[in-house]
């Protein structure tokens, strides 16, 4: 599955630009659940996704995805741009220390 993909698949059934602010709230809340099962390291066991990483890895994920949506922002675009911002860093810091 593409990110695309992802992003159209939330938009179909979760997106509500004029809540964009307690999807935000969501996002954070998900990442405080990630902190929780990384550090007691609860991955998932067997198929049962409930209280593991995989979950709130992908409850994190979701709500990056329905952010993108209420602000008609492509994710894939911006792996794109921010990859070729990423590469000319990584190359300008190697210069520096080369
Ligand atoms: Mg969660």
């Amino acid at each position: 599955m593409q990110i695309i993909e992802l992003q159209n698949f939330i938009k179909e059934k979760d997106y509500k630009p004029e809540l964009k602010e307690k999807y935000f709230m969501k996002l954070v809340e998900e990442v405080g659940e990630l902190s929780e099962v990384i550090r007691k390291e609860k991955r998932m066991n067997h198929h049962d996704i409930k209280g593991s990483i995989e979950e709130e890895l992908y409850d994190v994920l979701y709500y990056v995805c329905a952010l993108a949506n209420c602000y008609d922002i492509d994710l894939e675009e911006c792996h794109k741009l921010k990859s070729e911002v990423n590469e000319r860093k990584w190359y300008s810091n190697e210069n520096n220390h080369g």
